[in-house]
């Protein structure tokens, strides 16, 4: 059974066709749906074999820290929608950006991040990089002078997240890529609020994108699981080592559940995206927000960035209510439908509190300095009935 020779079919499909056929391996059972390998390793037929599979002489799998065919279609199928040359899928999304980084720098080098960030991907850059010596600068992710005064001569890599989380600030992608480039480092997104459907990183030059797959990819929370993408000179000749001698590795069946849920990918996002769009329309007209973020809206301060490197305004919305936390928690509480939670991505939508969760490290400086209000909320929209969940927010802001 061949690792590859799916690839090149998939060249010229469209996402959605490759979404459901890319990467797809059959074994000698002919199975229409994508087996379930769950098995750590592999018997040889002979010690010859096992020789030249250690060797690469032969194609093949060794070990499921670091192959598994199961994996291997998830791979390929998210290489063909992400236009990558090579992935690795990993445990989580924090195993990804983590390993990621982790795979290439070394003492003495310098990481230059966008200062708004998923949570822990900040403890990542901020507290874990130092220990070891690789230092990093956070800057305002949307003042591209400030990413230019940021590069050094021991630059090696640029991180960051658009849209960003909670508040839906955007990184102009193209921009920020080619001073990276200028300055001899690497590019490194994290895709996730966009989900791959809407923003193509790689496109806009992009060295390497990462995702929790735990999110939109999984999309109805299940399963943890992340994946790092780029070229086969950075996942082949550097990541690869770094991933098969430290483990960060992917489970097989969460690989099937992934796998599975790309197939729908398109319907959901679209769906969760045209729900997106409604709500902020829909919040904004109501006398108890005083703001919304949403990236599809013409008031969003970087609309122009919007239009230009996403497919639309995404699946997630952020606004602001008059009444502060107490406001912010009797709207949570008043809610039916949507799910208080700090996740997002899911089938059920969501809404949270960053305040007082997924930000509360950050002190009230700290969420001060990147507009994170003690009235903002975040909405993460799910596969329900746009006219349910409408309906759902009007009775809570009325109560
Ligand atoms: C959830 C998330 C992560 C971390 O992913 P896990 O799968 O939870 O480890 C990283 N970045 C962003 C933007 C996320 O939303």
């Amino acid at each position: 059974m061949a690792k590859t020779g799916h690839k090149n079919r998939s060249d010229d499909w469209h996402d959605a066709t490759s979404l459901v056929h890319g990467g797809t391996i059959r074994s000698q059972f002919g199975e229409m749906s994508e087996a379930m390998f769950l098995t750590s390793g592999y018997a040889y037929e002979s010690a010859e074999q096992a020789e030249a599979r250690f060797k690469g002489d032969l194609d093949g799998f060794v070990y499921s820290r670091y192959s598994n065919p199961t994996v291997a279609m998830f791979e390929d199928r998210m290489c063909a929608l992400e236009g990558a040359q090579a992935a690795r899928g990993t445990a989580s999304g924090m195993s990804a950006v983590t390993a990621s980084l982790l795979s290439h720098l070394k003492a003495g080098d310098h990481v230059v991040a966008g200062r708004v960030l998923f949570g822990s991907c900040l403890y990542v850059v901020e507290t874990l990089l130092p220990r070891f010596g690789v230092e990093a600068t956070l800057v305002d992710g949307t003042d591209l002078s400030a990413w230019e005064a940021a590069m050094r001569t021991n630059t090696k890599a640029v991180f960051f997240e658009t849209p960003t989380n909670p508040s839906l600030e955007l990184v102009d992608v193209e921009a920020v890529c080619k001073i990276a480039r200028d300055a001899g480092a690497l590019s490194i997104i994290d895709n996730v609020f966009a989900t791959p459907m809407l923003q193509k990183p790689l496109e806009l030059g992009a060295d390497i994108v990462v995702y929790s797959a735990t999110k939109h990819i999984d999309g109805q929370g299940r399963c943890l699981g992340g994946i790092v993408l780029g070229t086969s000179e950075f996942i082949d000749d550097t990541f690869h080592d770094f991933y098969k001698h430290t483990g960060p590795s992917m489970s097989p069946f969460n690989a099937w559940v992934m796998l599975k849920g790309l197939e729908t990918l398109p319907l959901r996002v679209a769906h969760s995206c045209t729900s997106a769009a409604l709500v902020a329309d829909f919040l904004a007209e109501s006398p108890k927000v005083s703001r919304v973020y949403y990236p599809g809206r013409s008031d969003h301060p970087q609309h122009k960035i919007a239009n230009r490197q996403m497919a639309s305004g995404g699946p997630l919305v952020a606004f602001e209510l008059k009444g502060g936390k107490d406001g912010a928690f009797k709207f949570m509480n008043e809610l039916e439908i949507f799910k208080i939670t700090n996740n997002l991505g899911d089938s059920k939508s969501l809404v949270t509190h960053p305040a007082t969760t997924t930000h509360k490290r950050l002190g009230p400086e700290g969420r001060a300095a990147i507009g994170i209000t003690d009235g903002m909320l975040r909405l993460s929209l799910g596969l329900e009935d746009p006219i349910d969940l409408q309906a759902d927010i009007d009775r809570a802001l009325s109560a």
